[in-house]
């Protein structure tokens, strides 16, 4: 059995969900404490608990502490199954975190699945669908794993209502590490505002705003057409296209913050990432790391990659892979931003 200290490094959900991934990846059994013991509100709430249940469902496995606001869970997977899922989180919570929770184990089971998942498609402070699409994708596919993604209904927080389908092929024997140093040439670069059930007035001012701001012109600049039975909600993306990976940065429009607000603030993000030379966003930096380290582990082989910024989410998910996997990371600076090396341990 292994053991997480739920409140180590960032302590947030991110450890119970590469955990969750991995047990079933690996078929380890795991017991975390302290689950989100630094947050307001620690323990599991709806969203995690989401991703335990659905977890559960897809590996058979034998789970204690499954309950809301539990702060300490066990979890030990059977073999996960391919198959048609259908896994409705009821508010708002994430449609791409309960994805990143169920993928690593679907891409290693033996035959294609298919999931159905509602509730929050594009969420603050997780990835929005428009990120899963553009850019986690496309870097799976080229490590072997291939996947498409349709969003049949946005859902914004905290009404929700959204659901995503997902189509997830066998990937085990396919797996193969890659480095991702340099992001390539640039491609298309462009905005889009996604506000169903606002005003197009208001999508328009904050895509002028940060078309002034990154110095882009209407043609890159889009407001989003809506789908039936959505919103409210106001979500700002910009995406870049490098040869080597695409970059997508989302920003919400929430009342009282102004149109020029939301749009300085994507601004800055995407600044920060074009001052740098590194490869991988704030967000991807994080997240690229668990795939990466199951190919890494699969095959025996390094790889590393560039990013530019080393986040506490990014540190705390390697500690946790690593008491999964056979695999150590390790990180460096470099001009401005990181590389991370992941090696057979
Ligand atoms: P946690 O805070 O532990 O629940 O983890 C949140 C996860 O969501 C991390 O993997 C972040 O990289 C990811 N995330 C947060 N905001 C964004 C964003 N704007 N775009 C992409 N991923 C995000």
């Amino acid at each position: 059995m292994i053991e997480i200290d739920g409140a180590a490094g960032e302590g947030g959900g991110q450890l119970l969900r590469t955990s969750l991934a991995l047990s079933m990846c690996t078929g380890q059994p795991f017991s975390m404490n302290r689950i989100r013991a630094g947050r307001a509100k620690p323990g599991l709430m709806r969203q995690h608990l989401g991703c335990v249940i659905a977890a559960a469902e897809i590996s058979g496995a034998q789970v204690q502490g499954a309950e809301l606001n539990s702060q300490s869970l066990s979890f030990a997977p059977g073999k996960p199954r391919a198959g048609d899922y259908r896994f409705h989180l009821g508010t708002a919570g994430s449609c791409g975190l309960l994805l990143q929770t169920l993928w690593p184990a679907l891409m290693m089971a033996n035959g294609p699945s298919r999931l159905s998942l509602g509730g929050g498609t594009h969420n603050p402070a997780a990835p929005p669908f428009h990120f899963l699409a553009r850019s986690y994708a496309p870097l799976l596919a080229r490590l072997g794993a291939k996947a498409e993604l349709n969003l049949l209904r946005m859902g914004f927080y905290p009404a929700g209502g959204g659901e995503i389908e997902a189509r997830i092929w066998p990937a085990a024997d396919q797996l193969e590490p890659f480095d991702l140093i340099a992001r390539g040439a640039p491609g298309a670069s462009y905005a889009e505002c996604h506000a169903p059930a606002l005003p197009r007035a208001v999508a328009r001012r904050e895509l002028e705003h940060l078309g002034e701001a990154l110095g882009w012109t209407a043609d890159q600049l889009r407001v989003a057409a809506t789908r039936q039975h959505e919103g409210p909600g106001n979500a700002l993306l910009a995406t870049l296209e490098h040869e080597q990976v695409c970059e997508v940065f989302t920003r919400f429009g929430v009342k009282g913050l102004t149109a020029e607000t939301v749009a300085q603030e994507l601004a800055r993000d995407v600044r920060a990432y074009l001052d740098s030379d590194a490869a991988l966003g704030p967000y991807l930096a994080d997240q690229w790391a668990l795939p990466l380290a199951l190919a890494v582990w699969r095959r025996d082989q390094p790889a590393q990659y560039t990013c530019t910024e080393l986040t506490a989410h990014a540190r705390s998910n390697f500690g946790v892979i690593g008491q999964f996997l056979p695999v150590r990371f390790s990180a460096a600076p470099l001009g401005a931003g990181w590389r991370v090396k992941a090696e057979p341990a």
